[in-house]
Order: structure tokens, then C-alpha cells, then sequence
């Protein structure tokens, strides 16, 4: 299960909207680790029909949290690939204090004490995340527009692939403030956590993307 390089795992933290998942992408992409997201993988079971995906389904329309049990099955499995093999970026986990007890385990079974591992808390205030994913508008081939700030070039339609485009059903208002209103409830002791460890990192996430990007690489230079 141990590889011979060290670890490098990096744990996204965020309310929803925060643009979380788009930073965890472009780091993984610089540094080659795979992003492994619950959100996504939930996703796959839906769209692939599987027992799973079928059990979630009305979790993720009403964006509520899935059953921990669950959320473990998938990401141990996730987390052993071999393209894990040198850590992973973690996007959307852990969101609860059980799911930290479950990821505190996870990574004592997987790491060696000379591994690295780093949380970033990106924030983005209640107001601006409404804003923000009340006009999110994503794609069944993975891709994300907004209507103002990056939207398709024809409207409703998605660049990559000519489909049509949708909202997510848990990015409704009235969904969205449940959401916000379990996030800050739940957030805290997780923050706690990698705060005492000294491995929170907390990054303005109300910038641009690309200087959010530039703030994330800064910190992690002075961590490696
Ligand atoms: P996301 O793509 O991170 O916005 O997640 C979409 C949905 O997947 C959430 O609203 C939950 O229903 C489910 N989900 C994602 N991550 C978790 C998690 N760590 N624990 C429980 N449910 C999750």
C-alpha cells in the first residue's frame, strides 16, 4: 500500500461556489496527482445506474449530505488506485467531524511520517457564493459556465460538446441556503483540526481565479 516517494495530499476546503473544485483541478494538473472529488464520484454512480448511484440519487438533487458509510466505501476504494500512489488532491472531504475521524484513520493507514499533507480553506462570503452559483450552469460532459462571469459562447449551450446546459438541482436558492447553513455548521472542527496541526492554509477566494491560483502556489512553496 506504501509507495517509495513521498505522499503529497492536499485537502480543499470551502463553502460551496468557492471555486474549490476548479483550484484542486489546475493543481492537481501541476502536480500531477489525481483530484479525487465525492461530488464527482457520487456523480458516476447516478449517471452510471449503480446500486450506489441510485441510493444518492435524492441526496445530491436536494444537496443534502450522503450517509458517511457510503462516502467511505467509495473514496477507500478511490484512494487505493494506483494513480494515487503519490497522494491525490481531496476536493469536498471531509465535511463533517465523523468523515474527519474516517480521513485522521485513512491517512495513518497510507502515509509515512514524511509525507506531506496540507489543507487550504478557500473563503468566499454567503452573499458572493449565492451570486455565484445562482448562475452556474454545468454540462453532463464535466464542463461549468456561468451566466455572467464566463458564459457559453451560444446561451444555454455548452462549448465543448453542443449539449445543452442545466442547473444543478442543489444550486436552487432554496436548496443552496440548507447547504450554506450545514457547511458553517460542520466546517468548524475541521478547521480546527488542520489549524492546530499548523497545516491550514486560508486563501482569499473573493480574487480573480488566476490569483487565487498564484496565493495557493505561493503558500505551497513555502510548505515543500
Ligand atoms: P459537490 O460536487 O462537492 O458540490 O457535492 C455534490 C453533492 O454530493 C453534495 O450536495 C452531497 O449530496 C454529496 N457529497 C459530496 N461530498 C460529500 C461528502 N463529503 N459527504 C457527504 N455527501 C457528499
Amino acid at each position: 500500500m506504501k509507495s517509495q516517494k513521498n505522499k503529497t495530499i492536499i485537502i480543499f476546503l470551502g463553502p460551496p461556489g468557492s471555486g474549490k473544485g476548479t483550484q484542486a483541478d489546475m493543481l492537481g494538473e501541476k502536480l500531477n496527482l489525481p483530484v479525487i472529488s465525492p461530488g464527482e464520484l457520487l456523480r458516476h454512480e447516478r449517471d452510471s445506474h449503480t446500486p450506489i448511484g441510485k441510493k444518492v440519487e435524492k441526496y445530491l438533487a436536494s444537496g443534502k449530505l450522503v450517509s458517511d458509510v457510503i462516502i467511505e466505501k467509495i473514496l477507500l476504494k478511490r484512494f487505493l488506485r494506483r494513480d494515487a500512489n503519490n497522494g491525490f488532491v481531496l476536493d469536498g472531504f471531509p465535511r463533517n467531524g465523523k468523515q474527519l475521524s474516517f480521513l485522521k484513520k485513512t491517512l495513518k493507514n497510507i502515509t509515512e511520517e514524511d509525507d506531506r499533507i496540507f489543507a487550504f480553506y478557500i473563503s468566499v462570503k454567503d452573499s458572493e457564493v449565492k451570486k455565484r452559483i445562482g448562475g452556474r450552469r454545468v454540462c453532463d460532459c464535466g464542463a461549468s459556465y456561468h451566466v455572467l462571469y464566463s458564459p457559453p459562447k451560444k446561451s444555454g449551450i455548452c462549448d465543448l460538446c453542443g449539449e445543452k446546459l442545466y442547473q444543478r438541482k442543489d444550486d436552487k436558492a432554496s436548496v443552496l441556503k440548507d447547504r450554506l447553513q450545514g457547511f458553517h455548521k460542520r466546517i468548524k472542527v475541521i478547521k480546527d483540526y488542520f489549524d492546530k496541526k499548523n497545516i491550514l492554509v486560508k486563501i482569499d477566494g473573493e480574487q480573480g481565479i488566476k490569483k487565487i491560483k498564484k496565493d495557493i502556489e505561493r503558500e505551497l512553496k513555502s510548505f515543500i
